[in-house]
């Protein structure tokens, strides 16, 4: 690891800030998934286990720089409680009377958990003063979002990037999410694959472009791999096509035959009529060749031949890292190919990480999460690390 992480630093007696992603899905006040507030448990025993006075921070949903019971908190503080089995003092402001009087009351090994940081505008706006009163409650800071590592708020970034907290380390979240992705990166165990969909190649051409000078394969699915294929001249009829992206793609695809890296594209597709509307409507569908699309179909999946053939690279592979649905998943009909590669996947004795968004949910769906190496918690966060950017919530920590 590149940066300290907690256990590089002494933190008896110290009180340390920890900002931890505990953006949660809730419906009427209550949490209806706590994976990011469980994720975060390491982290949080192992500083009660030393002795540091703990204080959480988070933001829960887009309350917009104002205070709104819907987005707060307390139903955090309430289920770490019972994952604990401690109280963890709730503190019912940010930077307030509240907050200062509960932190120092704060005893060593106790936990509290201040209110949502961005019921105030100066978070996102990453606000020096801001910043400067945050510190007040901080001897050591210690990052353990990585879903917001890739923002410089003023939780994630700006506290130390400021100079109020010297002391800067990752919590174990971020250090496995480091460890893992740095695995695709440097030096892994070859060969290399990438497989690569999701709706558009704009969103995903850093990647593509940071992974070209490292993986040995390429595998392009979704919807992005039809601007590819109308590249390569493929009639793909109705399918999602970014035509301003035309000559990027054949760039992309010169660039892979340069680099001796195979870029594979479908050979067949699950074709349809009109986008389902909603979502998960059934509507009818067929497979078809890859060369057989017709004006008026559009694809939204890809077919058996073209799972056969990427499954063929993932069962060789030493490491895969995948980012995006091979199809709109979301709708039986076009599952398929997402559920086949999430399978091979979870099959393959290769080391296999999956950045985060709609793949990490996919693989969840598909119920094979604890066959995969890793699954990234932070999707915009894996996405802009994958293509090799500086995340402002990491470059602030201490180097080992
Ligand atoms: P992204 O956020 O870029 O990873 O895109 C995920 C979205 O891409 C999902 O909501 C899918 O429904 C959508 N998607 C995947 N394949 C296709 C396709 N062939 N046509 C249209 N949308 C697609």
């Amino acid at each position: 690891m590149f940066k300290k992480t907690i256990k590089n630093v002494d933190v008896a007696g110290k009180k340390c800030l920890v900002r931890c992603d505990f953006n949660v899905p809730m419906s009427g006040g209550e949490i209806t998934d706590d994976t990011r507030i469980v994720a975060a448990l390491p982290t949080i025993k192992y500083l009660i286990e030393h002795g540091a006075k703990v204080i959480l921070c988070s933001h829960l949903g887009r309350p917009k720089g104002e205070f709104n019971l819907k987005y707060s908190l307390k139903p955090v503080a309430a289920r770490l409680s019972t994952l604990l089995n401690t109280n963890v003092v709730f503190a019912t402001d940010v930077i307030g009377e509240d907050a200062t009087n509960k932190v120092g009351a704060l005893k060593d090994g106790q936990v509290l958990l201040l209110e949502n940081l961005r019921f105030h505008k100066e978070e996102e706006a990453n606000d020096q003063e801001f910043c400067r009163s945050l510190s007040k409650f901080c001897d050591i800071y210690v990052n353990d979002a990585f879903g917001t590592a890739h923002r410089a708020h003023a939780s994630t970034a700006g506290i130390v990037t400021y100079g109020f907290a010297p002391v800067a380390v990752a919590g174990f979240l971020i250090a496995k999410e480091l460890e893992s992705l740095d695995k695709v990166l440097d030096n892994p165990r070859r060969p290399l694959v990438a497989i690569l969909g999701g709706a558009k190649v704009s969103d995903k051409i850093g990647v593509i472009n940071n992974l070209l000078d490292k993986a040995d394969t390429i595998l392009i699915g979704g919807g992005m791999a039809y601007t590819f294929l109308r590249a390569k001249g493929i009639q793909i009829g109705k399918s999602l096509c970014e035509e301003d992206k035309l000559p990027l793609a054949k760039e992309l695809i010169a660039k892979a035959d340069e680099r001796r890296v195979k870029l594979l594209l479908p050979i067949d597709a699950v074709v349809t009529q009109s986008f389902p509307d909603p979502i998960d409507a059934d509507v009818p569908s067929k497979q078809v060749m890859i060369n057989e699309i017709d004006n008026d179909s559009m694809a939204l999946d890809i077919g058996d031949e073209t799972v056969k053939l990427f499954k063929k690279e993932i069962e060789s592979a030493g490491t895969v890292v995948w980012n995006g649905p091979m199809g709109v998943f979301e709708n039986p009909n076009f599952a398929k190919g997402t559920r086949e590669i999430a399978w091979a996947l979870a099959g393959s004795n290769c080391i296999s990480v999956v950045g985060g968004g709609d793949s990490a949910a996919a693989v969840q769906q598909m119920e094979v999460g604890d066959k995969i190496t890793h699954i990234s918690t932070g999707g915009g966060a894996s996405l802009e690390y994958l293509e090799g950017k500086v995340l402002p919530g990491i470059a602030c920590l201490n180097n080992n």
